[in-house]
């Protein structure tokens, strides 16, 4: 009588085919996860601008959408709304881009948030050269930023010079006023500096005396 040959590598087999299956759908499952999250960008990444959202927004080929960190431009419908967006669109479109980070790299929107160079046009404070932004602050530390430092000596250039939204002419108020701390500059009537304690707010004459410390104006009670 003749034994039936066994044969044990047929289960061997099977196994390896089902480890193989498993593994691919795992690899699967994390491509598409990275996909969905989108990997951060290195510092050192470049990227093509290729649509202009407003005068401190661009949107990235790709799809990533940076606001330019530590400005404000004007709103749709300010003065020098317009002529910010357009500059952004002059320094930036189709051009390619190298983004600088400091701290964290998104904001609460998933829009990145970086110093903008277009060649070595540092293009945050191009615009505040111009006159076509505010900068704008949330910690003391900041100011420390050898970029904050180019930034508010280049606002400061431009409010000398009396240009782009530093050419508005205002009814200045009897006194401008600044909670302790904080980088915004109020109207003495706006509600979030009622009812200070004394120390806790400081004055100032004029609303350019205010911003040249590197305040920025509220954005409720637009001083
Ligand atoms: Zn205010």
């Amino acid at each position: 009588m003749v034994l039936p040959v066994r044969r044990p590598r047929r289960h061997t087999r099977w196994y390896v085919s089902a480890g193989v299956v498993v593994a691919v759908a795992i690899l699967i499952v994390v491509v598409r996860l990275v996909e969905q999250i989108g990997p951060d960008r290195a510092p050192t990444d470049r990227f093509v601008v290729a649509r202009i959202v407003d005068g401190d927004t661009v949107e990235l080929r790709g799809g990533d959408v940076l606001r330019l960190l530590a400005i404000d431009t004007p709103e749709k419908g300010e003065p020098f709304y317009n002529e910010a967006t357009e500059l952004l669109r002059e320094l930036s479109f189709n051009q390619t881009a190298e983004i600088e980070f400091t701290g964290r790299r998104r904001d609460k929107y998933g829009r990145l948030l970086g110093y903008l160079y277009i060649d070595s046009l540092f293009v945050n404070r191009e615009i505040l050269r111009r006159g076509l932004g505010y900068l704008y602050l949330f910690r003391d530390n900041e100011l420390k930023q050898d970029q904050v430092g180019q930034m508010l000596g280049a606002q400061r250039q431009a409010m000398t010079e009396k240009i782009g939204l530093w050419s508005v002419k205002r009814e200045p108020e009897e006194y401008y006023i600044q909670k302790v701390g904080s980088f915004r500059l109020h109207r003495p009537g706006c509600h979030s500096v009622k009812n200070l304690k004394e120390g806790s707010y400081r004055i100032f004459e004029t609303r350019e005396e205010g911003l040249a410390t590197g305040l920025s104006p509220c954005r409720n009670c637009k001083p």
